[in-house]
């Protein structure tokens, strides 16, 4: 074996798996058992109680899931993580380890519509309180913290318009007020921006999109960075203070830095409850043995499509950071060279009708909620993902009226712009 550390398209395949040592099966076994037998009864008092690694129930771990989570925090540059059952279950698990009622988290603004939702009324329910600030303006975080601050939430490639967000001058006010930053990768994947090496201490994701990447498997992962000191000022009691639940022991002391990936695994999956199926485990991490196949394609593809829209005598702006004129280039250049992801948004001469109408005579790209499938989508956010907001709010956000928005696939790039040439044209 030669000592080289292996790239990113090596870890994509082989990070986590090795053949089933019992039947030399080549592809990852979906282990699809509820519970796994104890050797002993010592081992299983060693397992309960954290002294030993190993599986007592797919609630808690399983092998199948156990190789995907191997295989997200080698490409995030992490050292472990979580898989769990969606995006918003990982946002809710790491999000328990952090706060108690009462306290505040800073979130940026520009976020997937269902994160906005999520924050503003479930987690407030659970005393949770969100404060939000502008991505755009670095000094608006500065002046969101207080005393009751417990974490910073930001995307690396902002929905819906696909900005791209300046992580380590957010790092850097994470760092100073001494809370954890949370990176929401879900639009870049590890492949374009790996948020870990410009300063987040969290990563998480929902595995529903471009790493499952085919659009049928739903699921969302955590990757600890194993940066944040969590003894720090009695702020994080989950992880620094002797926990109950197993006879008294401190996480941080206990598990070093991969303590926040064992909070949320025996705290936060425990008792919530939101495991990922093994059968979605293997789709998706069938899915990510080509991310970088597919990234590079969704990107390139995106690209076209975009200066494709920008020539338009319909379209009033396209809002893609890959493009040279586009007010996120500098930044996409610096955080995501390899391209800006596929996610953007334009909008129409035509506002709000003109939206309806472009949505209802495309035919190859599909009509609905979600992004990051090999197949191209289309929604018009003001009407659906975004309606829940208030017209200011919309705008704020990146959702006005007159906004449409794309996910490019993975199709012929001549095929995507020939349909939407035949729709804006019609
Ligand atoms: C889809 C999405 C989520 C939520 O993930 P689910 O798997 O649908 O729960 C969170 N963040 C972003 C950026 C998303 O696109």
């Amino acid at each position: 074996m030669s000592d080289r550390l292996p790239g990113f398209s090596t870890l994509a395949v082989h990070a986590g798996a090795q053949p089933d040592p019992t039947t030399g099966a080549r592809a990852t076994p979906i282990y699809q058992t509820t519970s796994f037998v104890f050797n002993d009864a010592d081992h299983a008092a060693s397992l309960f109680g954290l002294q030993a690694f190993g599986n007592i129930y797919t609630r808690i771990g399983n092998p199948t899931n156990a190789v995907l989570e191997e295989r997200v925090a080698a490409l995030e540059g992490g050292t472990a993580a979580l898989a769990v059952a969606s995006g918003h279950a990982a946002q809710v698990v790491v999000l328990q380890q952090l706060l108690q009622p009462g306290d505040e988290f800073i979130a940026a603004r520009k976020l997937y519509g269902g994160s906005i939702n999520q924050f503003t009324h479930a987690f407030k329910s659970f005393g949770w309180n969100v404060v939000w600030a502008d991505p755009d303006d670095i000094t608006s975080f500065e002046r969101a913290v207080t005393p009751r601050t417990k974490a910073i939430f930001i995307e690396s490639i902002a929905n819906p318009a696909g900005s791209i967000t300046d992580i380590e001058a957010i790092s850097t006010v994470a760092r100073k007020a001494g809370v954890p930053l949370i990176v929401d990768n879900t639009l870049a994947s590890p492949y374009l921006i790996r948020p870990i090496d410009h300063g987040a201490d969290i990563v998480v994701h929902s595995l529903t999109k471009f790493l499952g990447g085919h659009g049928n498997s739903i699921g969302g992962i955590i990757v600890d960075a194993g940066t944040f000191d969590w003894s720090t000022g009695g702020k994080y009691p989950m992880l620094s203070e002797p926990r109950p639940e197993y006879h008294g022991i401190r996480l941080q002391e206990t598990f070093g830095n991969f303590a926040f990936a064992i909070a949320c695994r025996v705290l936060g999956l425990r008792d919530l409850g939101p495991a990922l199926s093994p059968f979605n485990a293997f789709m998706i991490l069938t899915g990510i043995e080509t991310l970088p196949l597919r990234m590079q394609k969704h990107c390139d593809n995106a690209k076209a499509v975009a200066e494709f829209l920008a020539g338009h005598p319909a379209v009033a702006a396209v809002n893609y950071a890959g493009l040279a004129s586009d007010k996120y280039n500098q930044l996409a250049r610096k955080y995501a060279p390899k391209g800006a992801g596929a996610v953007f948004t334009f909008s129409l001469k035509g506002g709000y009708d003109a939206g309806v109408s472009l949505v209802s005579k495309l035919q190859l790209f599909s009509h609905l909620a979600n992004v990051g499938d090999t197949r191209s989508l289309v929604i018009h956010p003001a009407s659906t993902t975004h309606s829940q907001l208030d017209d200011a709010a919309k705008i704020k956000s990146g959702a006005g009226p007159d906004v449409v928005r794309l996910s490019i696939g993975i199709e012929d790039k001549e095929d995507l712009i020939a349909d939407l040439e035949q729709a804006l044209g019609a």
